[in-house]
């Protein structure tokens, strides 16, 4: 009951202020007569304070309010960058419970121990049958009371080499609770960080372990990794340390920015970022090289190859023998303008006909690819894909100054996984161990492309069509006969 209310008034005072309060029925009738002018029923009485302003007026206090909760908002504008999450979220009614990060603790619950012990050994050695060994092991390892209705069996079970799985998926689940330590998958342990928070993405040729580990120079049983380019390998530890850093806190591991790196090589240079969006990490890299115009079928290998292992020189994945991505290549490098003699009376005829169709010559000018080569190509196995371009670059190393050229950009963009296993759809694809993965079934509204580019620039990538990279989907891997 509030503290106006007539039941807590005492005494005379009371009474009067009671007694002479006008009767409800009187006052819902002088209400009524003095609101039909809704103007003077605005204007406030001259013995009433008005009501204090607020400090923003309701909208731009909502508006600020939806800014600080939405970090997609341009700060310049106050618009949303992503419009695609935008037109997206119109259109969800239901969660996406399937693809992102459900790891909602309740911190709050009531203690359940009472319950648990409520039950016999017996029944829950039941319960556990039904589970697989790694959630049995989780089970028991939940609290001391669960422990001793089921015993040490599940841990015992999860050392067997069969178990190797369900032993590392238990592991992974402990994550949470090591954040100086990072799981090996090699030998199935955590080992202790020994450059904690200054792990660094490095080049392959260069030593560089993150912890001690006695498989460390175990050919035969190596670290998980994936190649990016040429002598630059992307170990899954990093993808681990990122994603334990991006679920739990700063302390379990690295930003995904600090895995960006520049670098040259063979002729190329190569720029990779790193992205984590809805509980995965998603990589572009960028590769490019100058392309010299009417290049014959071998000096396109030899810009494209390398003579070492006969792989492309730009960022690729395992898939990329098979399918268009070479022959889209070499399309894209014919597209780069002729010079055209400048002399005799060849290159007068050429001034003159430029002259009567009313136009200019220049090797610079912006290529336009065709559609075989410009559409963007998606990987039908493993999450990635592929935009080619021929682009105007700076070249630095002229001994002329700096001169434009035109340049190949192939850039690639990858979905790495959630990074809790190597055995996961998205790393498993990417590495080549899984065979299993549709990319346009698991891509089918967005793809990855858009949905990185989205989160870096305030411009989506320029409406470009996405199809297969393989569409015939035919596997012939090194004996196909387009890939060289
Ligand atoms: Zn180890
Ligand atoms: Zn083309
Ligand atoms: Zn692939």
């Amino acid at each position: 009951m509030s503290a106006e209310s007539p039941g807590q008034k005492q005494g005379v005072k009371a009474f009067f202020a009671s007694a002479l309060r006008p009767k409800k029925s009187r006052q819902t009738l002088r209400k009524n007569a003095s609101t039909t002018d809704l103007r003077l029923a605005a204007r406030p009485s001259a013995n009433e304070p008005p009501p204090p302003m607020p400090a923003l007026a309701p909208l731009a206090a909502h508006q600020l309010k939806y800014k600080q909760t939405h970090a997609q908002i341009d700060t310049q504008l106050g618009e949303r960058r992503d419009y695609t999450t935008m037109i997206h979220t119109l259109g969800l009614l239901e969660p996406m419970d399937t693809y992102g990060p459900n790891m909602i603790d309740d911190d709050n619950r009531p203690p359940g121990e009472g319950d648990i012990a409520s039950l016999t050994s017996e029944l829950w050695n039941n319960i556990a049958q039904y589970l697989s060994p790694a959630e049995a092991a989780s089970l028991a390892f939940a609290n001391i009371t669960l422990y001793r209705r089921l015993g040490p069996q599940f841990f015992t079970a999860l050392h067997h080499p069969r178990n190797y799985n369900y032993r590392i998926e238990f592991l992974a689940g402990l994550d949470r609770s090591l954040p100086h330590s990072l799981l090996c998958f090699p030998c199935a342990k955590f080992h202790r960080r020994t450059q904690e928070g200054s792990e660094r993405l490095k080049p392959t040729h260069v030593v560089n372990p993150l912890f001690e580990c006695p498989n460390a120079l175990n050919a035969l049983n190596p670290p998980p990794r994936t190649p990016i380019t040429h002598g630059r390998m992307m170990p899954f530890l990093f993808v681990q340390l990122v994603m334990r850093a991006h679920r739990f806190g700063p302390s379990y591991g690295l930003t995904a920015e600090s895995l960006g790196r520049r670098w040259m090589r063979d002729g190329w240079s190569f720029h990779s970022r790193f992205h984590v969006h809805e509980g995965r990490l998603l990589m572009r890299v960028k590769s490019q090289t100058f392309a010299p115009p009417v290049l014959t079928p071998s000096q396109q290998r030899l810009l494209l190859y390398s003579r070492e292992d006969y792989c492309p020189y730009f960022s690729s994945c395992p898939h990329w023998r098979d399918g268009e991505l070479m022959p889209a290549c070499k399309c894209a490098l014919d597209h780069i303008p002729k010079p055209r003699q400048t002399g005799g009376l060849q290159g007068i005829e050429h001034k003159v006909k430029d002259r009567w169709a009313g136009r200019v010559h220049d090797p610079n000018s912006l290529v336009t690819l065709c559609g075989f080569c410009r559409p963007m190509r998606r990987c039908p196995e493993c999450p990635t894909e592929y935009l080619l371009e021929i682009k105007l670059a700076e070249d630095h190393s002229d001994a002329r100054g700096v001169q434009f050229k035109q340049a190949l950009v192939v850039t690639r963009w990858s979905d790495l996984g959630d990074g809790t296993t190597p055995a996961g759809k998205e790393w498993g694809a990417i590495s080549g161990t899984r065979d299993d993965y549709d990319s346009f079934k698991h891509y089918e509204k967005r793809g990855i492309a858009s949905i990185f580019e989205a989160a870096f620039t305030a411009d989506t990538l320029p409406g470009q069509r996405v199809i297969s990279m393989n569409p015939k989907k035919k596997k012939l891997g090194e004996n196909g006969h387009d890939w060289y």
